[in-house]
């Protein structure tokens, strides 16, 4: 099975190495010529625990140069999805799958746009990277990843995709209902990325004080009534889930959080401001959300003054 990797940047370095090294042939394609340079010349180096590994892999930053794909994995920011998934059509062939293992909603839209659904398989993984700096990630944590095709049945190619991944040691499960869990994840980036990144908090502080623990509160209750009127079934309680989250990483500083502080796009369309979008479709006011995405907006159009 070959496997191509588009977007080579945090996380598709990890599961690219991760499955590097469990011996699969695995192609990472990124736009960035210095990083894919560097993987070339000196392999990519991965610190996890505080041990670093060197791994040298297949890197390029010609899409055309690979030839055709066997699954396809989309790891660029939710803003580049467009783009990347028209520049990796090439790779395509009549069984080619497509997955999406990214953070937000609207993925599976903006992909079947481009590809044709019955290729495409949604996935939300727990698994966490940092980019260190050109060639350079570290591998933060090792949570479950879950892959589902649209319709919900258990095929043989999400399962084959699923082992492939147990072997590279991911954990993983196939799943019938992945609409769901992609909501579950969307519901615990809801309540910290955007609140944290706006604050300048680390993501535990925002437990600490009112003002923000009632915040949080607000942003997921928003989006948990968007959730059910959508019929989308939502496990236990949403905001005792963020909170063990946010004790979980209780030192770390959100990924939006970061965006800001480097003055950098974020993923905000896809997370609060997708909630939004939805929930305008329904006629349900979340008021929380609008105002949290219209900050972050305006703050992001201030870095291009
Ligand atoms: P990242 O910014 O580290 O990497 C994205 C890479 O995509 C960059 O290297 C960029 O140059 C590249 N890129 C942009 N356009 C491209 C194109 N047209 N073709 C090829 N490459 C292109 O981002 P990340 O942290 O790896 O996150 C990727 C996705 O995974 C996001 O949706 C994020 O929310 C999600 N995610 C991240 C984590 C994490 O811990 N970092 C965890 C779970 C999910």
């Amino acid at each position: 099975m070959k496997t191509v990797i588009i977007g080579a940047g945090a996380m598709g370095s990890l599961f690219g190495s991760l499955l590097t090294l469990s011996g699969e042939d695995v192609w990472l394609v990124d736009i960035w010529k210095d990083h894919i340079n560097a993987i070339r010349s000196n392999g990519l180096s991965i610190e996890d625990r505080g041990k670093v590994q060197i791994i040298r892999m297949n890197a390029t930053t010609d899409v055309t140069s690979i030839g055709k794909a066997d699954l396809v994995i989309i790891f660029v920011k939710t803003y580049h999805t467009e783009k990347a998934v028209s520049d990796a059509l090439i790779l395509q062939k009549e069984d080619t799958v497509f997955l999406t293992l990214q953070n937000g909603l609207g993925n599976e839209e903006t992909i079947c746009k481009k590809v044709n659904r019955k290729k495409v398989i949604l996935g939300v993984t727990g698994q966490g990277a940092t980019l260190l700096g050109i060639g350079h990630i570290r591998h933060g944590g090792s949570g479950k990843t879950h892959l589902g095709e649209l319709g919900g049945k258990i095929t043989d190619r999400v399962t084959q995709i699923a082992q492939m991944f147990l072997k590279a040691g991911i954990e993983t499960e196939v799943s019938s209902h992945i609409h769901d869990l992609v909501w579950e994840k969307l519901l615990v980036n809801v309540g910290i990325n955007a609140l944290a990144a706006l604050t300048g908090l680390k993501n535990g502080q925002l437990l600490d004080y009112p003002e923000t623990l009632r915040l949080m509160e607000a942003l997921v209750s928003e989006a948990v009534e968007v959730a059910r009127r959508k019929e989308i079934q939502i496990e236990g309680n949403p905001i005792d889930r963020v909170k063990a989250v946010i004790e979980a990483t209780r030192e770390n500083r959100c990924s939006m959080g970061q965006d800001l502080d480097y003055k950098r796009r974020t993923e905000i369309d896809a997370i609060n401001g997708a909630v939004v979008r939805e929930a305008a479709r329904l006629g349900i006011p979340v008021p929380y959300n609008q105002a949290i995405t219209d900050l972050v907006k305006a703050i992001e159009k201030s870095f291009l003054i």
